[in-house]
């Protein structure tokens, strides 16, 4: 029994609302809600907040966008007295700075930890959502709002025999709460995506042996990480707001201070190309790939960049043939590209074995290892899965979502995500997703992107309280319009190109859409406007 939830049920029969999820959405939407005067509860599957650095607590664990970007913004006095200390926050100081957060506006107060919802059912006559939460509960709330995070259900691949290995298998994505000690022993990973490229070379210096299977090599550039200067922060913070609306005037709402190209890879001699490519090698991040404004456009303009790749990765890697294995050669970007510390460097090391399972597939886990299709077997003692996530649907898809008519959200979305900018699902009335399919989300610095969700739902949920409406829907011709939008703009880049998360390629039987939408700037105003036209595309009554 949740005592907790009892409470708050009690004082206000229903609730104004429920959010599911304590990351960075749901702590920021809890203190919006309250601070507009709803009465509003936080349910987390976790036993603590933090979300995705929650969960992701595997060594080498850090976010790729920068410290004094990846921070809520909403707050002066937060993000000036807050101190990162490195370019990109690892994942023990990103919760030490939430569990700040929380600590700072009351959060705990509002959030119960270890509780899940299994159902929710809308109901028509009084438009409410009846909820039923695990542990077994039952409760109502005028809006649902799902906080449930981008890449927050892990994929655990169905390889015949997982049960039976013996020692333990670890996802990164659910990695134990207690430090693992891998010393002495004989470890696989399995998986080479941003997880993997940052687990690997921590791995390999505890093991005695670490064995990689690789089945699609990755695109990185280096971090450049390295403890921040205090003249630069000193700088950043005297004009904080300047920097970050800055930030949200890029595509990617992140790295204001680096000048974006203006021009194309194929404008500029082969000489100049590769001195600005090093330029970017040099000062590491995602810089890189915005070397040129044509490499998500243009096939030979990005094959240029993957070259420049290829050819540091042949630099770094001393055996010629291990270099081949881990040269990427699909179009760079198309799956998300990483950055590393240390990544190729690591297969330099006597102690790492690279498996190629793209041309030898993994045929079973058995009780003692790793056996491929062509007779090879690999006696492990742990294995890692670093085998990513179901994304941008997935955690939604593990509830059961009953809307209207008895239409349930895995039916409506059963050949891809529908929705209007990437908020409002018609026939699900009073229901938000926070970074859901058809916005900028991953594409975006993530919290740029919650920011503006949660502050455009918070508004939209007093205006409709100042105007006396109590139910908000999109339309069916908003949405179809969104859907087709969304379908445009990716059809005009790279990122279609070869399977990835993004296309939910990655998932068994998953519709092959694209889902998150390019460019925030645009998107944003999209929103800006939708408002000033009393909601257009929405339903309200
Ligand atoms: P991912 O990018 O989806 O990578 C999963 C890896 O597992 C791929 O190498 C994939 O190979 C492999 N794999 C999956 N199923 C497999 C199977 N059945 N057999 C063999 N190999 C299999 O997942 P991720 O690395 O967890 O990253 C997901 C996203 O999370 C990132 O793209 C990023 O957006 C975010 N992330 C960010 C950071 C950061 O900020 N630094 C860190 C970690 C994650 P294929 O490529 O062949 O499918």
């Amino acid at each position: 029994m949740n005592e907790k939830i009892n409470s708050l049920q009690s004082k206000n029969s229903v609730l104004d609302a429920m959010v599911v999820g304590a990351g960075i959405s749901g702590l920021y939407l809890l203190h919006r809600l309250r601070q507009i005067g709803f009465s509003c509860q936080v349910i987390e599957a976790g036993a603590d907040l933090g979300g995705t650095w929650y969960w992701n607590r595997y060594p080498g664990a850090r976010c790729d966008t920068h410290s004094l970007e990846y921070s809520y913004s909403f707050c002066p006095q937060l993000q000036q007295e807050w101190e990162w200390s490195e370019r990109y926050p690892s994942q023990v100081e990103i919760l030490r700075y939430l569990n700040r957060v929380a600590d700072q506006f009351d959060l705990r107060s509002g959030i119960c930890f270890n509780t899940r919802l299994v159902s929710a059912d809308f109901q028509p006559a009084n438009n409410q959502w009846h909820l039923k939460l695990d542990p077994d509960q039952q409760l109502s709330c005028r809006f649902l709002l799902m906080a449930t995070g981008c890449l927050s259900s892990p994929n655990m691949p169905d390889i015949e025999g997982l049960k039976t290995f013996k020692g333990p298998i670890y996802h990164t994505a659910r990695w134990p709460q207690s430090q693992v000690d891998f010393s002495g022993q004989r470890v696989g990973v399995i998986g080479n995506g941003s997880s993997g490229l940052q687990i690997i070379p921590e791995l390999a210096k505890q093991v005695k042996q670490l064995v990689v299977f690789q089945r699609t090599a990755q695109y990185a550039v280096p971090s450049g990480n390295r403890p921040l200067d205090p003249q630069e922060v000193a700088q950043i913070k005297a004009d904080y707001p300047g920097f970050r609306a800055r930030n949200r005037q890029q595509s990617s709402g992140q790295l204001s201070n680096v000048e974006t190209c203006q021009q194309s890879a194929l404008t500029v001699s082969p000489a100049q190309r590769q001195q600005l490519y090093q330029a970017s090698w040099q000062q590491g991040g995602f810089v890189f790939y915005d070397t040129f404004n044509d490499l998500m456009t243009n096939q030979q303009s990005n094959q240029t960049a993957a070259e420049f790749i290829r050819t540091k990765i042949g630099q770094i890697v001393n055996d010629p043939q291990r270099a081949k294995l881990l040269s990427p050669q699909h179009v760079m970007g198309c799956k998300r590209p990483a950055l590393e510390n240390g990544y190729f460097e690591t297969f330099n090391r006597p102690n790492v074995d690279l498996v190629d399972i793209s041309a030898n597939p993994i045929q079973c886990i058995t009780t003692s290892g790793i056996r491929l299709r062509r007779d090879q077997e690999y006696l492990l003692e742990t294995i890692v899965m670093a085998t990513g996530f179901d994304a941008m649907t997935g955690a939604l898809m593990k509830i059961d979502i009953c809307g209207l008519n008895g239409l349930s959200l895995k039916q409506k979305w059963s050949t891809g995500p529908h929705n209007y900018l990437g908020l409002s699902v018609n026939g699900f009335p009073n229901l938000f997703t926070i970074t859901g399919p058809g916005s900028p989300s991953v594409l975006t610095n993530m919290v740029v992107a919650i920011e503006q969700h949660v502050e455009w739902i918070s508004d939209c949920l007093q205006y409709m309280a100042q105007q006396g409406y109590d139910r908000i829907e999109a339309s069916a011709e908003a949405e179809e319009e969104w859907v087709q939008h969304v379908n445009r703009l990716a059809d005009d880049t790279l990122y279609t190109s070869c399977n990835s998360w993004y296309l939910g390629a990655n998932i068994p039987g998953k519709p092959r859409v694209f889902m998150p939408l390019v460019g925030f700037p645009p998107y944003a105003e999209k929103c800006r406007q939708v408002v000033e036209q009393n909601y257009q595309g929405f339903i309200l009554s």
